[in-house]
């Protein structure tokens, strides 16, 4: 089988002396699960960065569905079907649950969401088509119930799942999720991972940035390791572990 959603040629990308990514190639067959892995300062968040076009890279290509999006502005990138969720959940506090889940689409809808209210009856209907979409992530996530709620009223789990519901309200083909089981409880990844199964299962394909090795090994069909921006590993979670370089890269922390 080759069919291949987003393939990396030779991805580089340095801030200052630092060489964040170093000539990264990897592609991702559609509808699969792949965790990018790697001890800290690796380049793992610089690669999302990079892909969702927030940063450009130095050289290198990426081909998304046969068109290379390398150095192409973010919210282009966005509508291409490319989505993300952030290491640090960033949720606004005086909107409610629904309205944060809303706000990708805002960015890019012609109407604000304040001026909504007076607006035309054209602009009335986009708000209504981007809330019910919203309301359908927040399906997809467990959290319909908690729409009207403000966001401080949320734990941190489900803050993380309101950031997962934004994302899908952009309806990407392909998500990135940043470090997705960090401060989570035992039962809240198992939902996490319960989850990123039903968005396979509806089409998507998913690229996790974890250190939780325990999930990483339920649930990825591929495993890519990264070390000081370069790719040192990839393959499936059991021989990657075993990984002499791997291992190596992670001295003193268990893989
Ligand atoms: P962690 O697991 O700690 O989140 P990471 O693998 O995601 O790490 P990155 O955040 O991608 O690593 O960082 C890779 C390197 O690039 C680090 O040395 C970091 O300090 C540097 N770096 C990342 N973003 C920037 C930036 N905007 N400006 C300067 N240096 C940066």
């Amino acid at each position: 089988m080759n069919d291949i959603l987003l393939d990396v040629r030779g991805l580089s990308k340095h801030f200052g002396g630092i060489l964040a990514l170093n000539e990264v190639s990897f592609s991702l067959e559609k509808g699969s699960v792949t965790s990018l892995i790697g001890p800290n300062g690796a380049g793992k968040t610089t690669f999302i960065n990079v892909v969702t076009g927030i940063h450009a890279p130095d050289s290198g290509e990426i081909h998304f569905q046969g068109e290379d999006l390398a150095g192409m502005e973010a919210h282009l990138v966005a509508s291409k079907g490319i989505g993300r969720t952030f290491q640090l959940v960033e949720l606004f506090s005086s909107l409610n649950v629904l309205e944060n889940a809303m706000v990708g689409r805002h960015s890019e809808s012609h109407s604000g969401m304040l001026s909504c209210g007076f607006s035309l009856p054209s602009a009335r209907k986009e708000e209504k088509r981007i809330r019910d979409e919203a309301m359908e992530s927040l399906i997809m996530v467990g959290l319909e119930k908690r729409a009207p709620d403000p966001i401080s009223k949320l734990p941190l789990g489900e803050r993380k799942l309101v950031g997962v519901a934004r994302a899908l309200t952009m309806k990407p083909r392909f998500l990135m999720l940043d470090e997705p089981a960090g401060g989570l409880a035992a039962h809240e990844i198992k939902n996490l991972v319960e989850l990123i199964h039903q968005l396979v299962s509806k089409g998507l394909t998913i690229l996790v940035v974890e250190h939780n090795m325990p999930f990483i090994m339920s649930l990825s069909e591929k495993v890519i390791v990264l070390n000081e921006g370069a790719k040192i590993a990839e393959g499936p979670p059991q021989e990657v572990r075993t990984n002499e370089k791997v291992i190596k890269a992670y001295l003193g922390e268990e893989v």
